[in-house]
């Protein structure tokens, strides 16, 4: 999508600190991290929210998923904890519409969020 800043960082035209990329999905650092360990993953495709998720998008919720427990695995928070976060609307604090499952790592996390 012409306008989304994360199309832009999945097609190269902006720049990022890429943790991680296949076919499906890309990781970057957060540009204005919230935790030592602050990673986003995003599917290639755009998807503005989780509101716009289909079945036919399951399989990719679940690649994504997992990719955050394996970033945060790589780093050691397996058993230590992390937390995945995705905010769905305005209200909920999105703020850029293209999916994004937040990994926050390496602090002490405490609930409930803000
Ligand atoms: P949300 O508020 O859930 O929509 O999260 C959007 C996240 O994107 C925020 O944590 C921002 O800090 C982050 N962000 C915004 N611009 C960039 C960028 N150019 N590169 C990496 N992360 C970004
Ligand atoms: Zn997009």
């Amino acid at each position: 999508m012409a306008d989304c800043l994360f199309c832009k960082i999945v097609a190269g035209e902006i720049p990022a600190a890429i943790v991680y990329q296949d076919a499906e999905v890309m990781a970057f650092n957060d540009i204005n991290p919230q935790a030592p360990m602050h990673v986003l993953v995003v599917p290639r495709r755009h998807i503005p929210t989780l509101n716009a998720l289909t079945e036919a998008d399951d399989e990719l919720v679940g690649v994504m998923t997992r990719r955050a427990a394996a970033l945060a695995a790589e780093r050691g928070y397996a058993e230590r904890g992390y937390r995945t976060v995705f905010n769905c609307g305005a209200g909920a604090g999105q703020t850029v519409f293209h999916i994004h499952l937040h990994v926050l790592a390496g602090r002490t996390l405490t609930w409930p969020p803000g």
